[in-house]
């Protein structure tokens, strides 16, 4: 099995995330960068695959030069190597361009069986990579998958929406995405720490991969962001004293507020 872990690092759910005045794309120097939780838990799982069935575990991040340490902490939990893209086009990359860009970067690693994702990021939220990515590389996508297992060139995964559960298969190779039920992701050893250290990272360019700087970045962006502003801080409650007409008044409240 020769698996491809997609890892974002992010800006850590604890820091203030903000968007920079100049073009609005996120603030990265205004807040501490991690790998995003959910693409431990994708690490986590290729990890479980591949003691299950030997093989590979390669990481694909496209970021600036610190999401190194997001790639470093994948390959010091076990993973065996690495791609990073790495450009200063890349600025500003809206979804579908991120998309191109891992297509192509995943298209660099040999024969892989299987790409695993997060279902969703914690900053851009789009959720809509890895289906985009699985229409790019005609493979089929297995979205939302909360539990996982290979048998015989077939994955066989519990995908869990609102609505319910599914039970579905897909041929390998193909791309999945898993949700945070899928594992607990384990913490990387000291023993795993030093070996990351040592582990080949490839960092190629935009132009490695054979696409021209025009075509990434904030100029090819679909969409923009136009205004951003913060969320109003939460205004104090309404405090209701109950001298025998409470009901009626928290009732009068409601109407007031049109929720009945
Ligand atoms: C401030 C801000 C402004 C933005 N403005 C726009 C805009 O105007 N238009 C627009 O279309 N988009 C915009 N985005 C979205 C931005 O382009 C996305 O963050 C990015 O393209 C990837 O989408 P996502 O992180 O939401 O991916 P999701 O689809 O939520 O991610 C799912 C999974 O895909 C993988 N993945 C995602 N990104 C990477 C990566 N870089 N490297 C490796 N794996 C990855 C991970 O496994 C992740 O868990 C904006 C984002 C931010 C934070």
């Amino acid at each position: 099995m020769n698996i491809v872990v997609l890892v974002k690092q992010v800006p850590d759910t604890w820091s203030e995330r903000k968007l920079t005045d100049a073009d609005h794309t996120l603030d990265r120097e205004s807040a501490d960068a991690v790998l995003d939780e959910i693409n431990e838990r994708a690490v986590e799982e290729a990890l479980l695959l591949q003691e299950a069935h030997g093989g590979e575990v390669t990481v694909v991040a496209m970021g600036p030069g610190r999401a190194t340490d997001a790639i470093r902490k994948a390959l010091s939990m076990g993973a065996d190597k690495a791609v990073h893209v790495s450009d200063e086009s890349l600025h500003g990359s809206d979804v579908l361009t991120t998309a191109k860009v891992l297509a192509k970067a995943i298209g660099t690693v040999e024969g892989f069986d299987l790409v695993i994702a997060g279902n969703e990021a914690t900053d851009g939220r789009a959720g809509a990579i890895p289906a985009i990515l699985a229409e790019l590389l005609g493979l089929p996508q297995v979205t939302q998958v909360r539990k996982l297992s290979v048998e015989g060139g077939v994955i066989k995964a519990e995908r869990e929406t609102d609505e319910g559960l599914a039970f579905i298969e897909a041929n390998l190779p193909a791309v999945v995405s898993v949700t945070e039920k899928i594992n607990e992701p384990r913490y990387p050893s000291f023993k795993g720490i030093m070996a990351a250290k040592k582990k080949p990272v490839s960092t190629l360019t935009v132009a490695d991969l054979g696409l021209d700087a025009g075509e990434v970045g904030l100029g090819a962006a679909w969409s923009q962001v136009l205004e951003a502003a913060p969320k109003p801080p939460r205004s104090a409650g309404q405090r209701v004293e109950d001298s025998g007409d409470g009901g009626s008044k928290i009732a009068e409240y409601l109407v007031g507020q049109k929720l009945i």
